[in-house]
């Protein structure tokens, strides 16, 4: 098979300076052919393993991926994709729906902030406390003021996370409207698939651009060196896969972490 080319992956989802959604394009290819990059997915995915195995034998860091989407999005197929190839041990995944009653009665990283990970692991926030500046934004749940004041506390929060051993990756599975459509259409059409349909996110559908802005200015806001934003290019599931297990590779490679020292005496040990 013809290897895709991965090197510049990383770079060119890197929201950076490029916030605005309509510079990424969600049906990207990075000119791959799908047979090439579902194996690909495999051999990177085989690497993250290793690397996985390491963070956790070291449990000197952590590492916390933040998923954000639209409905019908693809959180949980990359969810799906991305723990396939990993230890489930090491792994911790939660997701953040509407607040409770007791989530309400706390600031909004409260929630959150119990479930970042261990040292050692990979943890998976499927939505986050960007939901605060997002939905609760664009559906005017909080007062500006309040929600404005937010990615300050956001970056804040996510520095002390890297600070103290999480590195955050954020990850925008960018949809295009039409994708979403047809992907609601299957979903309500498809008796196994239909009690995912919630008529809430027509209304949400709706509102398509109050929360393609909504994204820009939380990315624009909390896109740091430290804890980057991503835009996958979401319409292709078998791009989208490769470019999230391309951009895992690239932060474990870069935590670099490393198994722990045997006890003296084991190595060259024969036992008898
Ligand atoms: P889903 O992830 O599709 O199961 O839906 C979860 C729903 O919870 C979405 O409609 C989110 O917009 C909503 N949600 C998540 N966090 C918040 C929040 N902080 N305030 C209000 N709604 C939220
Ligand atoms: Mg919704």
């Amino acid at each position: 098979m013809a290897h895709p080319d991965l090197s510049h992956v990383v770079d060119a989802c890197r929201a950076g300076n490029r916030v605005d959604l309509s510079e990424h394009d969600p049906r990207e290819t990075f000119g791959w052919d799908k047979d090439d990059a579902k194996d690909a997915v495999e051999d990177v995915m085989d690497d993250v393993s290793t690397l996985q195995q390491r963070l956790f034998a070291d449990g000197e860091r952590a590492v916390l991926i933040v998923l954000q989407g639209i409905d019908a999005g693809g959180k949980g197929g990359t969810i799906r994709s991305v723990m396939a190839g990993l230890n489930p041990a090491g792994v911790d995944v939660n997701g953040f729906g509407v607040p409770s009653e007791e989530e309400r009665a706390h600031d909004y990283l409260w929630r959150v902030h119990a479930h970042t990970p261990e040292l050692g692991q990979i943890g998976i926030f499927d939505r986050s406390h960007y939901e605060d500046v997002l939905v609760v934004r664009v559906k005017g749940l909080v007062p500006e003021e309040r929600w404005r004041k937010r990615y300050g506390h956001i970056r804040d929060f996510e520095r002390m996370l890297v600070d103290e051993g999480t590195d955050v990756i954020k990850l925008f599975l960018n949809v295009s409207k039409e994708e979403q459509r047809e992907r609601l259409q299957d979903r309500a059409d498809d008796p196994e698939e239909r009690w995912k349909f919630r008529m809430g996110d027509l209304e949400d559908r709706a509102l398509w651009d109050d929360y393609q802005v909504a994204f820009r200015d939380a990315m624009r806001e909390t896109s740091t060196d430290d804890a980057p934003w991503y835009v996958v290019p979401g319409d292709r599931k078998w791009v989208r896969n490769l470019v999230v297990a391309t951009i895992l590779r690239h932060h474990l490679r870069r935590i670099d972490p490393q198994y722990p020292p045997a006890e003296d005496g084991v190595e060259g040990l024969i036992i008898e």
